[in-house]
């Protein structure tokens, strides 16, 4: 029986960069996945800067066939109903459709060389001294390493026993809906270059509103023990939408979402002959809902880790654990960060909206974190500053009015 370099489970961002690396690097790899391509992912699909600039690096350019909304701003909707508007002159993004982004992501690799099958569900996984190998019903394939990018609740770290049952206070939960409008109607009644973001008095949560094409990504996410009954509100807030913006909105038929793990660095992420990527991984920030940036890099960051392994013949656990320190120097401090801020923002949202409004350069500071220049740790340590002018503002004005 054939044994492949590497066999990468899962076909969504983390998997596909990480075989698409691994291929590019000479290996022989494979790439499985249960769905059959393209396939439905329920998703906002914002992608920040800082995410295309790391496709780039592996010579991944996304086409305007894939593109559909450039962002070139946020609205932020906080308790008292006062917008702050945060405008770049750049690009901070764009949105994206997923069954298309990964269907396109997934093109990528196999032209780099990588072999697909969709329609491939792993049901368990056997390791042996010279190979490890993944079970389908269609047959058993083996690989020198595997990388697990199935997604959050993923067979391959529960077969490994590096995860177990996602535990509450470790995971966001999401859930979206597309709901398709006229472009002509988008474009008279909001911005369409323009993500929203709601605030309103959901606990460790928020709505948002992305522009399509020719639609919008409605949701609702957050920290999932404090949400309860998900659908209803995301029905109510539709319906509180469409009076605020005179967009037509249909009843919302198909709500649909899965948790966001965010377990991150505090789980092993490696194995013998084994990595872990993407959610997977657990590689959410759970303020954000943001995924696809660090299923990327992690793909990025396994798929050259995979490849160092493979040329010197060293699949063990110590060897791939270099993955382990990299991953955490590039994204380790913003992620566990992620969870102090989710929490300070909501529980002081109101006084928070008020400081916001004075935070000198905003709009910069956006635009920093959407390119990768900045991040949370980075920016809460360095802008006590802006906050302390932003505090004295706020003073002002309550002294004198
Ligand atoms: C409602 C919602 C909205 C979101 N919005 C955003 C957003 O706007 N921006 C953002 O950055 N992040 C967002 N996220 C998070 C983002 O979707 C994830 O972080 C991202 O999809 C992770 O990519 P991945 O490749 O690790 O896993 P996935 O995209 O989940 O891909 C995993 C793949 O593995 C396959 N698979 C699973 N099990 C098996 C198996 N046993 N055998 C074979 N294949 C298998 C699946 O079919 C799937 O294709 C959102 C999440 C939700 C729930």
């Amino acid at each position: 029986m054939k044994t492949y370099d590497v066999v990468v489970v899962g076909a969504g961002p983390a998997g596909s960069t990480a075989a698409n690396v691994c291929a590019k690097a000479g290996l022989d790899v494979l790439l499985l996945d249960k769905a059959v391509f393209p396939r439905v992912k329920p998703c906002g699909g914002g992608l920040s800067v800082r995410t295309l600039r790391l496709l780039e690096t592996i010579g991944v350019d996304l086409p305007a066939s894939v593109v559909e909304r450039k962002i070139l701003g946020f609205k932020l909707v906080g308790p008292d109903l006062h917008p702050i508007n945060i405008r770049a002159n750049s690009s901070l993004g764009c949105t994206v459709i997923r069954s298309k982004f990964d269907h396109f992501l997934a093109q990528k690799a196999i032209d780099a060389g990588v072999r697909f099958l969709d329609g491939h569900r792993v049901s368990n996984v056997e390791w042996a001294e010279n190979w490890i190998a993944c079970h389908t019903k269609q047959g058993e394939f083996r690989g020198k390493i595997l990388i697990g990018a199935d997604g959050v609740g993923g067979r391959v770290a529960r077969a490994a026993g590096l995860r177990g049952p996602l535990k509450p206070e470790f995971t966001g939960v999401a859930v979206e809906v597309d709901v398709p409008i006229p472009k002509k109607e988008l474009e008279q009644k909001i911005n369409p270059n323009v993500l929203a973001l709601y605030f309103l008095n959901i606990p460790l949560g928020y709505f948002w509103a992305f522009p399509r094409r020719a639609g919008l990504s409605l949701g609702l996410g957050g920290v999932a023990s404090q949400l309860h009954g998900l659908p209803g509100k995301l029905r109510i807030f539709a319906r509180w939408y469409a009076r605020q913006t005179g967009i037509r909105i249909p009843p919302l038929q198909k709500i649909v979402g899965h948790p966001l793990p965010a377990t991150g660095f505090e789980r092993p992420l490696v194995a013998n002959r084994l990595l872990l990527v993407g959610d997977a991984a657990g590689f959410v920030d759970v303020f954000s809902g943001q995924g696809l940036c660090y299923a990327v890099e992690s793909g990025i960051l396994a798929g050259r880790t995979t490849t160092k392994a493979i040329n010197k013949q060293n699949f063990s656990e110590k060897a791939l654990g270099e993955y382990t320190k990299v991953a955490q120097r590039r994204f380790g401090e913003e992620l566990r960060f992620s969870r102090s801020v989710a929490m300070t923002v909501h529980n002081h949202l109101y006084g928070g909206f008020k400081l916001l409004r004075h935070i000198r350069g905003l709009d910069r500071l956006v635009k920093d974190i959407a390119t990768g220049q900045t991040d949370y740790y980075r920016l809460l340590r360095n802008p006590l500053k802006s906050l302390g002018r932003g505090i004295i503002a706020e003073l002002r004005a309550r002294f004198t009015h």
